[in-house]
């Protein structure tokens, strides 16, 4: 208690020592007092247009990060491990009525050796993700998910959308601590607007229940979705923050091939950039990815939004015969272990001291 009260107190000595126009001053200081911030300020920096006020408002988000948080930034390994799913979202490239996908599964026993492939190259997480596929058990996935826990020693999350309150329990009792559930749109209308098994309710209770269950719950929006406004995205990091969720995934939006969606303007990186900062005040101790999706409307973008409160990126360990079928939207890039941590030490900060040393490891 007494080292976070200090980090706070070092904190709001840097950020009142920073020349910043009076806009954010006000956010600055309203932070400092609630550490945290209401839904006015949150509106106020996602509407941030000008450079300026941009800049300042990452420059605080990024202080707020490195100085609560640290300058360590967390490296999760994906493994995509199926591109079937039974559901139809409307912006999704795997969405079932796509008939243009060559569909894949990966075998069990092969998840767990591209796991135990991430281990050895440093990784201390490996997230678990896929598209509603039922042709994989609970048994099945139970069983992997001991296994990756127990035999490789490392932490395991999941993301396989609306599996059932009893599968999660198990999983969880199986040793996965992390799980992922974007709730994509807190407005209703919003959200059920791309989807059409118009699941709100079910998954606003499936993430309550998941928090309830002790998983480091992750869920998080989509920018730019048809319909959306600045007061819809406030709200979702209100959402956020009031149910516990400690994990934040934000991406904007793509539009993808041939889907209802493929016409419609993709989300803007730079409203985006300014979630992310918003969020980061808001909730200071999440784990906030900066988005694969962010890096597919421009990479450099990603690099920059770990100078604007985000401290982790995800790899990807699927193997590249499955990975490039896992078109969730158009072009969706690699993001390389080894590349990502490079260009992670290039920009000043730091991966893993752990990480790093598999990694030279391996180059040796
Ligand atoms: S967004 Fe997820 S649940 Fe929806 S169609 Fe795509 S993979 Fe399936």
């Amino acid at each position: 208690m007494i080292i976070i009260s200090k980090r706070f107190d070092r904190l709001t000595e840097k950020l009142l020592s920073l020349d910043v126009s009076k806009d954010i001053k006000n956010i600055i200081d309203y932070f400092i007092e609630n550490k945290t911030l209401n839904y006015e300020n949150i509106l106020k920096i996602l509407s941030f247009e000008d450079v300026e006020l941009r800049e300042e408002i990452y420059k605080v988000a990024d202080i707020v990060n490195k100085e609560l948080n640290t300058d360590i930034i967390t490296l999760k390994g994906v493994i995509e491990f199926s591109n079937y799913c039974k559901k139809s979202c409307y912006y999704c490239g795997i969405r079932v009525q796509n008939n243009n996908v060559n569909r894949y599964r990966i075998p069990v026993e092969e998840m767990f050796e591209i796991a135990k492939h991430g281990v050895n190259m440093g990784l201390t997480t490996i997230i678990l993700q896929s598209g509603e596929d039922d042709y994989y058990s609970d048994d099945d996935l139970e069983q992997l998910i001991y296994r990756i826990h127990h035999e490789l020693k490392t932490a395991v999350s999941i993301s396989i959308g609306e599996r059932s309150k009893e599968a999660y329990k198990r999983f969880r009792d199986a040793g996965a601590s992390k799980v992922l559930l974007k709730h994509e749109s807190i407005n209703r209308k919003v959200f059920e607007n791309v989807h059409p098994d118009k699941d709100y309710d079910l998954r606003i209770e499936l993430l309550d229940y998941l928090v309830e269950l002790g998983y480091i719950t992750g869920s998080g929006n989509i920018i730019g979705l048809p319909g959306q406004t600045l007061e819809d995205i406030a709200n979702d990091i209100l959402f956020m923050k009031d149910h516990n969720i400690k994990m934040i995934g934000i991406g904007p939006f793509i539009s993808t091939h041939n889907t209802p969606l493929e016409d419609f303007q993709n989300g803007s990186a730079e409203l985006t950039l300014n979630a992310y900062a918003a969020t980061r005040l808001v909730i200071p101790y999440a784990q906030m990815p900066a988005t694969t999706a962010l890096g597919t409307i421009d990479r450099s973008f990603q690099f920059k939004a770990l100078n604007c409160g985000c401290n982790v990126i995800m790899v990807n360990i699927t193997p590249d015969k499955y990975r490039e079928n896992y078109n969730i939207y158009d072009e969706k890039i690699k993001v390389d272990l080894v590349d990502t941590a490079k260009k992670i030490v290039d920009m000043g900060l730091r991966v893993p001291p752990y990480t790093i040393r598999k990694i030279y490891e391996m180059e040796a």
